[in-house]
């Protein structure tokens, strides 16, 4: 059976666990470096990106969690895409894996929450994806080879893919939806 962990300091990792649970993949919670042996691929959850951070700091996970990344199928979700980004333009602990450029915090306070039906690239069926943003960044630059497979109307780059890492700003793990979950697990099979 498929295992896949979700890093598990802070934020919504039971909400992924959860969906996990519903897709015939067995769900690890992953605090320690140990935790991460034999997993298929590691889903890094919203949250707030200082405090996973410094957490993966505290807990000697930064590196484990880099050379995971270097083999393995990794997704960041909204905090967890700011923590995977190689470039954020503040200063706080980052795996600094993925060739993306991230502004945190992007969409401002007046419409800090909002859902938006998205299309996204690759995604089974015809039916656009709920996306659920709560404060959540924006993918500013993408380079080397990364690949945009979601935009918001007006051109922001809300999801990305490269090689077998996956980002996106919003929570698929808050909706009903599962099929970004069935996409990481086809990709943490591959
Ligand atoms: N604003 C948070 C951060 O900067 C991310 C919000 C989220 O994960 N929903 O880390």
């Amino acid at each position: 059976m498929m295992k896949i962990g979700v890093l598990a300091l802070q934020g919504a990792f039971h909400e992924h666990i959860n969906m996990l649970n519903r897709l015939d993949v067995e769900a690890v919670e992953v605090r320690l470096p140990a935790d991460l042996e034999g997993l298929d691929g590691l889903i890094i959850p919203g949250g707030e990106s200082t405090t996973i951070g410094k957490l993966a700091v505290i807990y000697d996970l930064m590196e484990p969690l880099r050379q995971f990344a270097a083999e393995k199928a990794m997704w960041g979700t909204c905090a967890g895409m700011i923590f995977m980004a190689k470039e954020i333009g503040m200063d706080q602990p980052l795996l600094g894996v993925m060739d993306i450029v991230v502004e945190r915090n992007a969409f401002g306070r007046q419409v800090d929450s909002f859902e938006v039906d998205l299309d996204v690239a690759g995604l089974e069926g015809e039916a656009p994806f709920p996306a659920v943003f709560i404060r959540a960044p924006k993918l500013v630059d993408t380079l080397e080879d990364t690949e945009v497979i979601s935009a918001l109307a007006d051109g922001t780059a809300v999801a990305a893919k490269q090689g077998n890492w996956l980002v996106t700003s919003f929570h698929p793990e808050l909706t009903g939806d599962d099929r970004l979950h069935r996409m990481f697990i086809e990709m943490a099979a591959a």
